[in-house]
């Protein structure tokens, strides 16, 4: 099966709206369970939902225990099943934000609600919905008795929120299970009206870093000047880390840091203007600064009594918490160690805890999976795709480009005004539809003409 025709998109289009009210049916399950970082049962039960889906679906899925997230997988193999069809790795995440203050939801956070063409509820837009789009392709096409032309994993975790703790070293110990040749997902939000190919993300270097002076604060009066101040050494600390365009001034941070390639610089020309960012930059030097260049954000600084009317004193303890974006080629652990160095040279107090860790990865946009990704875009969507060498935000990217060593796409069928991780998250209904017709023209056309990967070795 090549890509489809006008005729057969027509088809899927007609036919993924009759199984609204199947996709309804899987999405309430779904959004009915609190699967929260810090909560074990219902990440389990929102797995063992997700299994049973997968496997009325027709897909063989089980659950791996990783951490305290389980990990669910699956399997669908077209027949016949003896013949040798190349792998397509379909990641998602089951675990969702918090609702935060219920109060401020229109509609139960943890309820499906329908209203106006949208479906409300936590984890419709990020990445509950996401994911049934892709399940609910693979009942639409066996529906029509047409098979997908690759082998299907779908790799279902439940950590996609804090950081993926646990997918690496579960993808470096099952690389037979997960054996693919693209890794393909549609985690994120679209921005504007066409269709968006992301073909990697930033790294993070995410830290918090502590100094303490004093067991307790002290009276301002009798200590102020006569006793180490940590909001001062704090304040001094991070004047000496970061520049003022948030650059990091750690010598040898940039070493690794390479130029985006001509491929990439041509897709950034092509993008339109980054949203809400008034730069004075063209829309290409604003993408390659907000992609090619690294920067360290300063999230927080916490110290004394902050409140108005607090306490007059010597603070004991001073915190700040620094995220360093990252970008190819840098490594998050070479770099740590760096600035490791840095800070500890400056004020040797400082107490230095990594909170999160994440290489940049990156596809290359010449390879023939990505034109062949494209193609499928276009005829979809009726629309040219905007592609961006990069995402801005983290995901597990590494996991498939590094670890895995293969090309990873990913196509976000939310929307811009999904309102994930806030009140009110939502998913259009025709973004779902679209979603499953794209998920259907992906499994059948896009390893369409790519040989397995090692058949020549065989
Ligand atoms: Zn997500």
């Amino acid at each position: 099966m090549a890509l489809p025709n006008d005729h057969q998109l027509r088809t899927y289009r007609e036919e993924a709206r009759n199984l609204m009210p199947r996709y309804r049916h899987m999405l309430a399950d779904l959004v009915a369970h609190r699967s929260l970082p810090d909560d074990p049962d219902g990440l389990m039960a929102c797995a063992q939902s997700l299994r049973d889906i997968m496997g009325s679906a027709g897909i063989d899925a089980t659950i791996f225990p990783s951490g305290e997230a389980p990990i669910v997988l699956g399997r669908y193999r077209p027949a016949p099943a003896d013949q040798d069809r190349p792998g397509l790795l379909v990641y998602g995440h089951y675990d969702v934000q918090p609702a935060g203050d219920a109060a401020s939801w229109s509609h139960p956070p943890f309820e499906l609600t329908e209203k106006s063409g949208r479906l409300y509820g936590r984890g419709t837009a990020d990445d509950k919905g996401q994911i049934l789009c892709h399940i609910a392709a693979l009942e639409l096409l066996r529906a029509r008795g047409q098979e997908p032309s690759a082998d299907l994993v779908f790799l279902f975790e439940g950590g996609g929120e804090v950081g993926s703790p646990g997918l690496a070293e579960f993808a470096a110990s099952h690389r037979e299970l997960l054996s693919a040749a693209v890794a393909f997902s549609a985690d994120g939000p679209r921005r504007g009206l066409v269709p968006n190919l992301y073909l990697g993300t930033r790294g993070l270097l995410s830290l918090e870093l502590e100094i303490t002076t004093a067991r307790g604060d002290r009276h301002a009066g009798d200590y102020a000047g006569m006793w180490a101040n940590p909001a001062l050494e704090m304040a001094r600390l991070i004047d000496n880390l970061v520049g003022d365009q948030g650059e990091c001034l750690v010598p040898g941070f940039h070493r690794n840091v390479r130029d985006p390639l001509a491929s990439e610089r041509a897709l950034m020309e092509r993008l339109p203007p980054p949203r809400d960012l008034d730069t004075g930059l063209t829309p290409a030097d604003a993408y390659r600064r907000l992609l090619f260049h690294p920067v360290c954000n300063v999230s927080s600084i916490a110290t004394g009594d902050p409140e108005p009317g607090g306490r007059s004193a010597v603070p004991a303890t001073a915190r700040a918490r620094i995220e360093l974006r990252l970008v190819p080629d840098q490594d998050p652990v070479r770099v740590l160690g760096l600035v490791n160095e840095f800070l500890k040279a400056k004020a040797p107090g400082v107490d230095v805890r990594v909170l999160a860790s994440v290489p940049p990865s990156r596809t290359d946009p010449d390879l023939p999976e990505v034109r062949r990704m494209t193609d499928i875009l276009r005829i979809t969507f009726d629309s040219n795709p905007s592609i961006y060498p990069m995402m801005t935000g983290i995901a597990p990217d590494h996991v498939f480009t590094r670890i895995l060593g293969i090309p990873s796409l990913w196509v976000p069928y939310a929307d811009r005004d999904r309102a994930s991780h806030a009140p009110d998250e939502n998913l259009r209904v025709s973004s779902a539809i679209s979603g499953i017709v794209t998920s259907a023209a992906v499994f059948t056309g896009l390893l369409h003409q790519i040989p397995p990967m090692g058949k020549d070795d065989q």
